[in-house]
Parts: structure tokens; C-alpha cells; sequence
């Protein structure tokens, strides 16, 4: 190590060790200790000292490594083929440069790509051998990986043997193993309630998950695969000519290849699909952390070749990180509408997903307590689409000392009203009940919501001077009103007095499940407020429910039952209905569709129907009796699928739940 001023070759021998401490966490463990955006940028700094000083790059450099070392306790796999990593863009500008360099590269003005997605799991090579499955390797440091035959054979979606006459002599499979969202959520929480280990995302949980040594265990984990590569090949005849036709080649064979793929004719069409898929990466089932972009000729493939890592003919092209790491200024609580303390950290701006985050929620006094997280800490923050940013957990070695654990506050911030917890219940509660102005707003907020009793105008802003100014204490005042009293708030014209009044007095005019919804009774959402109106059929019959009764209704168990009769046993809370019939609220029918009857039956609607919205479906097959759900389930009785339909459709066919098509379910509401 010759040339660089001290410090730099100081930092570059603390990248080296850093880095090789956060991958043997990461690969080995299945365990990070930071974010990837924090290790990404830690390894673009290495490369760049690398780049300034190419004489100080040696071998064993992590710059010229894949991976971790495999474990021992697996046997060893050689693999033949190496199992390389990736070079990355994060930007557009890397992404003309590598276009660039394959058309400079072979001469040419335009290069075909095919596009792919980056599923975030773990990449495994399976040998089929004769058509049958004999090895299954993870990629280890991409020279050997570990045998993980055993564990691999309990992945449903993996054939054991492939499908078809005239099969290689031997085939190695190139893909990811990963998790999907919903089953990693469902496998953490059963842990957690275990008081088991949690792991930190999906690819952590789906490494952890195949490299476990008793295959009982890794059968019971949910793990999927897709297919997107080639190791090994025997003949090598067999081979087509483009990555493309090798991927249309594995779906005849029976292996699972992710159907969000397109070849592309040049560098346009890679910024489209980017753009395309960066739309829809939030809807996808699976996490994804970028698209990938393959050279599709295989022949082309060969002219670039391999830089000591990764192939120059390939590139992820990744999105903007969804974790990051900031730290904790205090922690504040908020009241929810059922009182519901939801502790928040106040942090240190930080961009995530293409947005600045200065809060994230901390769910609630268990999770604090789990996570550990304090003021002062250095956290992990993630955000996802419109999800509210949550903190993920702690980077404990860079806690300062002389931080303390959080404690709920003993009472309210808004009310000061004593704040408890049921011994069942996982949140604390401010007693105050609508006492509390904070709680009082948010009910108000739901009454008036679009799907509640839609009064158009009613936002925070109105709610809080209403609650605040004493004009309104429960839902029923808002009926008194008078002009004068709202044209006076602040930032409210005549106008604005006047419609909301106009607002106002139209919502009388509303359903029976509507108003039940409004009413904002614990665990009663929409759809059970339409079970409820429909068995009962008249407010009074509902408010003299008893358990019974309650427990009769569809989709009604023990727990909705004592939360309804709790709310209807408060003289308070049946005063105010009271009031608010007496104030002129009519329930209009539901339209019925006349003889058809799905009642029973769950349809899930998912992208663009030909003729109509996915509100006018939702409403037709509702008024038939059917419920609508939002995701696909076992339960699910048809997937009505228009154009573009994506992840559930996906999940449809995986579980085979029927998929219909808009004339179908038509005919279905027809019939
Ligand atoms: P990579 O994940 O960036 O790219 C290579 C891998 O992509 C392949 O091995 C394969 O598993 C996967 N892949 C997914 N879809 C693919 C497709 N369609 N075609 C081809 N490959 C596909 O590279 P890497 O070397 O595995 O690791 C780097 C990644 O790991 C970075 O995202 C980095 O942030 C993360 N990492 C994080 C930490 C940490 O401490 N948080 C430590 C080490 C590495």
C-alpha cells in the first residue's frame, strides 16, 4: 500500500474490516447489523478509494469477493459454474454508462436486453440431473456453496422432476428463494408469540429459513422460488439462443419463472420497464430491491464476459432504498379514536424511498420494549409505498451511554386522564373516553369519513377547533350546527360555512351500515357493519342485541360480540345514537340485485376491467350478497381479473383459486 495520505489508507483498512464484520452477519448469520443502504454506500467508498488506488487493491480485497464463506456444518458444493454477484446503478446515468459499454463493448448501435426483477431472497443453484432433482446449493462465496439438498426438496413450488421428453443430462437452475411479504409477516408474528427469534426482512427469514439444519423445520417455512439462470449444462447444445427463450423453456419444464419479465430492444425500453416495475413494487407480493438487466444473446453474453464478481454483461438496477439509518431525537405518544397510545419517535430527517421521514411509529409499548429503542439511539427506519415509516430495530453498538429504556407516560398528554392496560390487550389506553379531546376528534373523523356517513368538508383541521371551541362533542352535535358558528372558524369563508352545512344535512340521508361504521365501535369495520345491518335490519334491534344474537352474524365471534355490547351498554353512547335519529337520519336500502345470491362467496377484484370500475364491480357483487376482499387467501372464492392484474392474480393461480374475467362474473350476477 503505497500512495494516499494517511487517513485515506486509514479508511480504507476500516472499510475492509467493517465491511468483512456487516457480511459475515449478513451472509453467514442471516443477522444485519445495518441497513443495505448504509453497507452499499460503505462498499461504493471502498470502491471508489480502489479506483483512486488500484495499486492497494489485493485478492483477497471484499471488492473482489462474493458472498461469505459457506458454513461447515452443511457439506461443501463446488460449483462448476461460478455463482456470481451483480454490479449495481443507482441512478440513470449508470445505467447509459452500462449500456454503453455493451454497445461499445460488441460493436453495436442497439443491444437486446431481457429484463428482470431482483427478487431480495437468496440465490440457489438446483442440478437436475436426467431431469431429476439431485443437489441444490446455496451460492455460498460463488466458488462453493453449502448442500442444501434436504431442505430444498420441501419447497412445493421446486419440481423434483422436470416436465417434458429430451431432457439435458445435467441442468443447473440458477434462481432466488425468497418469501413472501404476507407469509414472512404471519411466520414473525407466530415467533414473536412464541417468544422465538424474528428476523429482521423477508431474505434474512428465507436464508435463515434454508440453511437450517433440520429440514422438518425449513418444511414448515413458506418459502417460494423463481427461476433466472443457468449454471452447469450437458449438452451444451441443448442451450437456446437468448436468455428470453431459456426463461420460456423453464415454464414448459415446470420450473416457476416470474412472469414480470419483457426483452427489450434497447436502453429505452430499460428505463421503461425500470419506471414499470418501480410503479408496482409496493403491490408486488414479494420484495423486490431493484430490476436486473441481462445482454439476451447468449452469445453476446460470452463476447463481454466477467469482471472478477460479476458478469459485465448483466446490471441490477436498484430502487431507493425502502430501510435507512438515522437517529432517535425523543419519543412522543399519540392518542388514537379508541384512546389507543401509539408511541412515535421524532427523528433526524432522513430520506427513505424517495421521501423525507422525521417520524416513525412505534406501534406500541410491547414493541418499544422488544426493540429496545431509546432516545439517542441509532435506528433502523423502513418505509414502503404509503405505509407509515416503522422502526425496525436498534444499531446497538452505536447506543450512546447514559440512555434509558422508554416508559409509557401514567397519563394522558391530551386529557390527563389515567392511562391503562388491560391485562390482554397489547396497547395502553387513555381512560378519558370522549372526556379525551383527542379521541373525541378522531371519532368525529371516522363519522364523517367518505365510507362512514360521507360528509365532504369535515376534515382535521374544521374537527379540531370544533372539539377545541367546545362546539361539538359527539357526533350528534354536528346536526345542531348553525351557519354562524362555522363561517366564524378560522380559514372558513361563507362558502365553505355553507357547503359544509349543505354537507352536513345531506349525510342524513345515508345506510344502515354506513351509520353502524360511523359509530366507530371497536373491531367493527365495514364489512361487519354490513353483516350487522343486514341481520339485524333496524338500529334499535342492534342496540338490544345480546351476545346471542350477535354471535349468529357471519364473521362475528366473541370478540366483536362483548366490543358491541360494551359500546351499547354505555348510556352515553346509546344517548347519542338517539339523538342522532331524532335529528332527521334515514336509512335508504341497499339495492338488491333481484334472484341472484352470492351471499357466502368472496371475490377479490385485481387490475383494469374492461367496462366498468373496480367500485361499480365491488358494488354489484356486494348487492348480490357477495363479499369483496383485498387480498387473495385460501378463502377467496373467484378472482375477477381485468388487464394488467398483477400480484394477486399471482397469488391466485399459485393457491388455484378460479380466476374469472368480467364477462364471466357478468354472467354470474345474471344468472
Ligand atoms: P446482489 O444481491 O446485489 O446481486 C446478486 C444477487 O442477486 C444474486 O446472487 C441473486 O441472488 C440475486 N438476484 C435476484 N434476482 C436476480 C435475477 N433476476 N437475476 C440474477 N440475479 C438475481 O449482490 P450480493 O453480492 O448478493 O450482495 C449485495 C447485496 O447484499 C446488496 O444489496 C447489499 O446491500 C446486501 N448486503 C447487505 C449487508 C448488510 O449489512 N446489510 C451486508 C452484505 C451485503
Amino acid at each position: 500500500m503505497s500512495k494516499g495520505g494517511s487517513s485515506e489508507v486509514d479508511r480504507y483498512r476500516f472499510l475492509q474490516t467493517e465491511l468483512a464484520r456487516l457480511e459475515h452477519a449478513y451472509y453467514v448469520l442471516d443477522q444485519p447489523l445495518v441497513p443495505d443502504a448504509e453497507y452499499d454506500r460503505l462498499y461504493r467508498e471502498l470502491l471508489d478509494l480502489e479506483a483512486k488506488h488500484p495499486d492497494w487493491i489485493t485478492p483477497d480485497s471484499l471488492s473482489q469477493r462474493v458472498g461469505g464463506a459457506p458454513l461447515k456444518v452443511f457439506d461443501e458444493v463446488w460449483h462448476t459454474v461460478p455463482m456470481l454477484s451483480l454490479n449495481n446503478a443507482f441512478d440513470e446515468a449508470e445505467l447509459i454508462a452500462f449500456d454503453r459499454r455493451c454497445r461499445e463493448g460488441l460493436g453495436l448501435e442497439k443491444v437486446e436486453y431481457a429484463c428482470e426483477l431482483k427478487f431480495d431472497g437468496l440465490a440457489i443453484s438446483l442440478r437436475y440431473e436426467a431431469g431429476v432433482l439431485v443437489r441444490a446449493a446455496t451460492r455460498g462465496d460463488g466458488t462453493s456453496g453449502e448442500d442444501v439438498t434436504a431442505n430444498v426438496r420441501t419447497i412445493r413450488s421446486i419440481p423434483l422432476r422436470l416436465a417434458g421428453k429430451q431432457l439435458p443430462e445435467v441442468l443447473e437452475v440458477r434462481g432466488e428463494v425468497f418469501m413472501h411479504r404476507d407469509d414472512f409477516e404471519r411466520m414473525n408474528k407466530s415467533a414473536a408469540a412464541k417468544g422465538e427469534k424474528e428476523f429482521a426482512n423477508p431474505r434474512n427469514a428465507a436464508a435463515g429459513s434454508l440453511r437450517q439444519l433440520d429440514s422438518k423445520i425449513t418444511a414448515k417455512r413458506p418459502l417460494s422460488f423463481y427461476a433466472y439462470g443457468l449454471g452447469a449444462l450437458e449438452p451444451s447444445n441443448w442451450l437456446p439462443e437468448s436468455h428470453g427463450q431459456l426463461l420460456d423453456h423453464y415454464c414448459e419444464l415446470g420450473l416457476p419463472v416470474c412472469h414480470e419479465r419483457k426483452v427489450v430492444s434497447s436502453v429505452e425500453g430499460l428505463w421503461e420497464f425500470y419506471q414499470a416495475m418501480g410503479a408496482k413494487r409496493n403491490q408486488l407480493p414479494y420484495e423486490i430491491d431493484g430490476v436486473v438487466y441481462k445482454v439476451n444473446s447468449f452469445k453476446l453474453q460470452n463476447v463481454l464476459g466477467f469482471v472478477s464478481r460479476a458478469p459485465r454483461f448483466a446490471i441490477a438496477h436498484k430502487y431507493p432504498a425502502q430501510e435507512e439509518i438515522t437517529t432517535v431525537l425523543g419519543i412522543d405518544v399519540q392518542v388514537g379514536r379508541t384512546g389507543a397510545i401509539t408511541p412515535v419517535a421524532r427523528l433526524s430527517p432522513v430520506v427513505v424511498g424517495g421521501v423525507t421521514v422525521t417520524n416513525a411509529t412505534l406501534h406500541n409499548e410491547d414493541e418499544v420494549r422488544r426493540k429496545d429503542v431509546r432516545v439517542g439511539d441509532t435506528v433502523v427506519v423502513r418505509r414502503a409505498g404509503d405505509v407509515i415509516p416503522e422502526v425496525v430495530s436498534v444499531v446497538l453498538d452505536r447506543r450512546p451511554s447514559n440512555t434509558k429504556p422508554f416508559e409509557i407516560p401514567s397519563r394522558c398528554p391530551i386529557c390527563d386522564s389515567h392511562i391503562e392496560r388491560l391485562a390482554d390487550e397489547a396497547v395502553a389506553r387513555c381512560s378519558g373516553g370522549l372526556f379525551c379531546a383527542a379521541q373525541r376528534k378522531q371519532a368525529l373523523l371516522h363519522f364523517a369519513h367518505r365510507r362512514a356517513m360521507d360528509i365532504d368538508g369535515l376534515g382535521d383541521k374544521i374537527v379540531d377547533q370544533l372539539v377545541d371551541l367546545n362546539l361539538v362533542r359527539t357526533p350528534a352535535d354536528l346536526y345542531r350546527l348553525g351557519f354562524s358558528a362555522l363561517a366564524n372558524l378560522d380559514r372558513m369563508g361563507e362558502k365553505s360555512a355553507d357547503n359544509l352545512i349543505q354537507a352536513i344535512a345531506q349525510s342524513k340521508s345515508t345506510s344502515l351500515p354506513r351509520f353502524i361504521f360511523g359509530l366507530g365501535i371497536r373491531h367493527v369495520g365495514e364489512s361487519t357493519a354490513k353483516d350487522l345491518a343486514k341481520y339485524f335490519g333496524n338500529m334499535h334491534a342492534l342496540m338490544d342485541a345480546q351476545t346471542d344474537d350477535l354471535l349468529r352474524v357471519n364473521d362475528v365471534g366473541p370478540v366483536v360480540a362483548d366490543s358491541i355490547i360494551s359500546f351499547m351498554s354505555e348510556t352515553h353512547n346509546r344517548e347519542v345514537i338517539e339523538q342522532l335519529l331524532a335529528s332527521g337520519i334515514e336509512f335508504q336500502a341497499e339495492e338488491r340485485i333481484a334472484g341472484v345470491d352470492l351471499s357466502g362467496k368472496t371475490f377479490v377484484l385485481t387490475g383494469t376491467l374492461p367496462t366498468m370500475s373496480r367500485d361499480q364491480a365491488k358494488a354489484l357483487l356486494e348487492a348480490a350478497g357477495a363479499k369483496v376482499a383485498g387480498s387473495v387467501s385460501q378463502k377467496t372464492s373467484y378472482v375477477v381479473a381485468g388487464a394488467d392484474a398483477g400480484s394477486k392474480l399471482d397469488k391466485a393461480n399459485e393457491l388455484g383459486v378460479p380466476v374469472i374475467d368480467e364477462e364471466a362474473l357478468m354472467k354470474m350476477l345474471s344468472s
